[in-house]
């Protein structure tokens, strides 16, 4: 029965038993699940055509957030793409587009995939369907790219806490970032070490990185590190293709951003007590924003001035 407590765990069952990282999750699942292949196939199957759906609504929507805080980027960099001075790749500019679009969503209230958590919901989706859309991959290839991507994070959770509150945004953002990575090597054909070896070199990149979102909302600086987590899990799952390897093992990776996560501040674990959440611009809107006016506030201000 595969059990995997560690990263060189998953490596040694693949390496034995001559299997890829999303057929030995598919193992594992089936073994503690009790569900058979083909409920879990269908179960990710389901997950993945949400996580379309979300994309597909958030990279045309203008919406804004209730708090007003974010909305319509994603459409706007959709947009940007066909202009001149747009230097990036069509592949990197849906990769921004489509981690923004997931987050604005989320601050929508619409539906998205926790992936790890909402808060880092963005990465896995934006760099997995923007190379299948490029790319032109099978969808099949980005369903192994999600399991793959999934036991990552379900390793990952067994070490530390997959919650800003907990650990900071290291273990949303960053731990989505190296799930993405991950899950785009396997997609793209690369071996279980490689897969691993994305997820290594993706997480190094955002240790230590702080929660700190202004007025306790999951908008800023939440959504714009989703827009940029993609490109960069695509760049490590690059490296990781082209033969670059982590110096430190993936599983000292985690320890080390557990450890990192503990020593962290508790104003810098999603207090809004520290971090971009106490710049001055955000206290301003914090205080607006916790501080409404009342009805008769504004009824009262609506009046004309008596003489
Ligand atoms: S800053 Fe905090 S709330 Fe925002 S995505 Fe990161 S961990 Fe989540």
């Amino acid at each position: 029965m595969p059990n995997f407590d560690s990263f060189q765990e998953l490596l040694t069952y693949c390496d034995q038993h001559a299997c890829s990282i999303s057929e030995a999750a598919l193992q594992y699942e089936e073994a503690y699940s009790g569900q058979d292949r083909d409920a879990i196939l269908a179960g990710m199957r389901q997950i993945l055509q949400q996580m379309r759906d979300t994309v597909a609504s958030g990279i045309t929507s203008q919406e804004k957030s209730m708090s007003g805080l974010c909305g319509g980027d994603a459409k706007r960099i959709m947009d940007f793409m066909a202009q001149p001075n747009c230097f990036l790749s069509p592949i990197e500019m849906k990769m921004i587009a489509y981690g923004l679009a997931t987050l604005e969503e989320n601050s929508r209230m619409k539906r998205i995939v926790a992936c790890p958590t909402a808060g880092g919901s963005g990465s896995v989706p934006a760099a997995l369907l923007a190379v299948e859309h490029e790319k032109q991959v099978n969808p099949e290839q980005t369903l192994k790219g999600l399991i793959a991507g999934g036991v990552i994070g379900e390793i990952t959770a067994r070490r530390m806490f997959l919650s800003g509150s907990a650990a900071g945004c290291q273990a949303e953002v960053g731990v989505a970032s190296g799930m993405a990575a991950a899950g785009l090597v396997e997609m793209m054909g690369g071996t279980p070490k490689q897969v691993v070896e994305a997820a290594a070199i993706s997480m190094q990149n955002l240790m230590g990185l702080v929660c700190d979102p202004v007025a306790g909302l999951v908008e800023v600086p939440c959504v714009v590190r989703n827009g940029l987590s993609g490109v960069q899990a695509a760049a490590a799952a690059t490296m990781a293709l082209a033969g670059v390897q982590s110096f430190i093992p993936m599983d000292e990776v985690v320890e080390a951003m557990a450890a990192v996560g503990k020593l962290m501040h508790p104003s810098l674990k999603e207090t809004a007590e520290g971090g971009l959440a106490q710049t001055k611009t955000a206290k301003i809107f914090t205080e607006r924003f916790k501080a409404p006016k009342t009805v008769s506030e504004i009824i009262d201000e609506q009046k004309p001035p008596s003489h």
